[in-house]
């Protein structure tokens, strides 16, 4: 087979292959049979003529033997006249013991340039006769050689004495024609076996080709759908089947292995654009939403709200309530934050406890504010963490695209400058941005810069309010105010950088600067005047919360020397709620120095008296505002003797701040309160002023 028949017969199809193979079998055996079959005819053809013409040559020799010895070759060709019956003898001779011819007969048929007698010369000698017959006597025995003629040699006898020979010579037409039809049925019956193979064949390729291309098909719409979940019906347990079976095995691992990937891949898809602990978008994927938003909203002229949300005092939860209260919390706030929002809004978590929401075509800033109140009363109802339940507000700042800022980053920066605005205005609110609040901001961030400096630079200060005793008016101690002396911008009050310096963290360096020098003030004062006035030192939030409190006054008494029952802390009121737990164990940590701690601002925060008795607290401080209001309006009033009366029930010291007119100061001493700080007796002023006070009331 040379290389194209190869080439060709690897790339035709498996059902052409089969058919071929079961044709060529089939044809070749079929070939064999017939070949067999004819060849075993012919024989029996021959073997029958040659037995045929034996005979006739023997009957003929014994019924011209008398011809032959009477020398009489007129009855001898009478004989053999007989012959004419037989349509295939073409010839006949007898011929004498030396060879010559003794009588001829010849058919009329016969084409006697045939017959080799008819050769030879009348004359030939009988030596050229006996070298034909001899060469008729050999040929005679090569009946399968099938020539043109048989021939048959007998001799003729007489009383056991050959006198004679006959020779027969037979035409093959008959044979010939016999032969023909045979090998003529012998085709047919090969082509009709052939034709039956055929169909036979069709039939037994389709048995095998035909789940070989439902395998093919299945495979292939598999690899075009990509669906791996599809499987092929298996048409049996033959190696067919088996294959079949791989094959859907295989696809089911494919299968599996694809499952496994795609949860894979949706995890990784999950982290990379959803926050883990409450499941909602992420940064990523909060920009990636914003941005399509913006460009659609650019096209169709809308309005997208871009919402800050931060929780007030979250720092706080986590760091008293524990880490996993705060993450609680956060879970709680983003599934309530869901559900008030349309499924077109996204919200997403940034990070820590800001939220960030984008509002699809609101129509005007009034919708804007509706959200972000929807979102404010989502605090209304408290929270409830592990069986508590806590109050928790968060402060909003809202942008508006495409007005407060073109992209992402402006965006968000605006309404986190919008949002910081919402806390200094006193949390739990909302607030829209406007561009004065960048520059609000951009000042903020330099005054910060500026405030880590001051303390180098001595631009920090103490000034000491006097506090006196209400019912005999001596000073008996004074509280100390920081002040500010900015080189361009002249005093700047606490109320303003305090709440920079907490953010910043720059509170901590500061409130060691007060507390050492308000402490080596007093202790001035104790020394060279000798009189016993008390210093307050304002402790912040920070501080309390760190508690690094204790250690810090630990180490101010300690440089100063200043007897520790001379100091005094002011802590606000939410500064102990918000820290609870935390704040009672730093409470007593102070008190064991053997300070005083009063309570700052008494009656603005949460006023709750029973977290009072919990915590090792020597005086209250009444508010200003209901020193300010107690002789104009009946309720302040009543606060202001409730407190007093309320302290004085738990052995505490009340001390009125803010102290203005003598109305006031009449009211206060009427109801009992002890001590009375405020501009009608004294003004915030420098240390020498204090002392010189001191020194004046001490030579009194
Ligand atoms: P505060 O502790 O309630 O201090 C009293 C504030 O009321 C002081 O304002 C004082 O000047 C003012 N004041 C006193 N008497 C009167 C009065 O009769 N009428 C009026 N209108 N005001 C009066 P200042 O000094 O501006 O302090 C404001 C706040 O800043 C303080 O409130 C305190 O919370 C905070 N602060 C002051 N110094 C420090 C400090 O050294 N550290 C910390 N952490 N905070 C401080
Ligand atoms: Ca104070
Ligand atoms: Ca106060």
């Amino acid at each position: 087979m040379n290389r194209t028949m190869l080439t060709y017969l690897a790339n035709i199809s498996i059902r052409r292959k089969l058919m071929l193979l079961i044709m060529l079998t089939c044809g070749l055996v079929l070939m064999a049979t017939t070949c067999i079959f004819v060849i075993k005819e012919a024989n029996d053809i021959i073997s029958t003529q040659r037995k045929d013409l034996a005979s006739l040559a023997d009957i003929l020799s014994k019924n011209v033997a008398s011809s032959v010895t009477f020398d009489d070759p007129q009855s001898a060709l009478d004989t053999m006249s007989s012959l004419t019956v037989k349509t295939d003898i073409i010839a006949a001779y007898i011929l004498r013991s030396d060879a010559t011819i003794f009588s001829r007969y010849i058919a009329a048929n016969a084409k006697t340039k045939d017959v080799p007698f008819e050769q030879l010369d009348q004359n030939s000698p009988p030596a050229d006769f006996q070298k034909v017959l001899k060469q008729i006597q050999l040929s005679s025995h090569q009946f399968l050689q099938l020539s043109e003629r048989f021939s048959m040699v007998a001799p003729i006898q007489l009383d056991g004495q050959t006198i004679g020979t006959i020779v027969l010579f037979a035409d093959l037409h008959e044979l010939k024609s016999r032969l023909l039809s045979t090998l003529i049925s012998a085709i047919l019956v090969l082509s009709l076996a052939a034709a039956a193979a055929y169909l036979l064949s069709v039939r037994l390729q389709t048995i095998i080709s035909l789940p070989i291309l439902n395998l093919v098909d299945t495979m292939r719409s598999v690899s075009e759908t990509k669906d791996f979940s599809l499987r092929a019906d298996t048409p049996g347990s033959d190696e067919i089947g088996q294959l079949y079976d791989s094959f859907n095995e295989m696809l089911q691992e494919i299968e599996e292995r694809n499952l496994v990937l795609r949860q894979r891949q949706e995890h990784l898809q999950e982290l990379a654009h959803f926050d883990t602990l409450t499941r909602l978008p992420n940064r990523v994927l909060f920009h990636d939403r914003l941005q399509q938003a913006m460009n659609l909203a650019l096209r169709s002229n809308q309005l997208i709200a871009v919402i800050f949300i931060d929780l007030d005092r979250f720092k706080d939860i986590n760091d008293t309530l524990g880490h996993r209260t705060g993450d609680l919390l956060l879970q709680q706030v983003a599934d309530r934050m869901e559900l008030v929002l349309r499924d077109c809004d996204t919200v997403a978590r940034l990070g820590g406890d800001e939220f960030t929401i984008f509002v699809q075509d609101i129509r005007s800033q009034k919708n804007a504010c509706k959200v972000a109140q929807k979102l404010l009363d989502l605090f209304e109802i408290p929270y409830c963490l592990d069986g508590q339940q806590i109050f928790v507000t968060c402060s909003i700042g809202i942008t508006i695209f495409p007005d407060d800022g073109e992209t992402i980053d402006t965006l968000l920066m605006n309404a986190d400058i919008a949002m910081y605005h919402a806390k200094a205005d006193g949390k739990n609110a909302f607030r829209l941005f406007n561009p004065e609040m960048n520059q609000q901001a951009s000042e903020r961030v330099a005054l910060q810069t500026d405030l880590r400096k001051a303390l180098d630079l001595n631009q920090l200060q103490l000034m000491y309010q006097p506090k006196f005793d209400a019912q005999t008016g001596v000073m008996i101690g004074v509280e100390a105010l920081i002040r500010w002396q900015h080189p361009e911008r002249g005093m700047i009050p606490p109320s303003r950088f305090i709440p920079l310096a907490e953010e910043s963290g720059a509170i901590q360096a500061i409130t060691e600067w007060v507390l050492s020098t308000a402490c080596k003030q007093a202790k001035i004062w104790h020394e060279s005047v000798n009189n016993a006035v008390s210093v307050a030192v304002n402790l912040s939030a920070y501080s309390l919360k760190r508690n690094k409190a204790p250690v810090m006054v630990q180490e101010a008494l300690e440089e100063t020397g200043l007897p520790p029952h001379l100091l005094e802390l002011e802590l606000t009121e939410s500064m102990l709620i918000e820290n609870d737990q935390h704040a009672e164990e730093t409470l007593h940590d102070l008190k064991k120095l053997g300070i005083s701690i009063a309570i700052d601002d008494f009656g603005t925060g949460y006023s709750s008296l029973s977290y009072l008795h919990r915590f090792p607290i020597d005086a209250l401080k009444i508010d200003r505002s209901f020193v300010w209001n107690m002789n104009r309006s009946d309720s302040d009033l009543a606060i202001v003797v409730a407190i007093i009366a309320m302290a004085h029930s738990l052995k505490l010291t009340v001390v009125a701040e803010g102290v203005e007119t003598e109305a006031q100061l009449a009211s206060l001493k009427k109801n009992g309160c002890e001590i009375i700080q405020g501009y009608l007796l004294g003004k915030p002023t420098t240390a020498e002023n204090i002392a010189s006070n001191l020194q004046k009331k001490k030579s009194r």
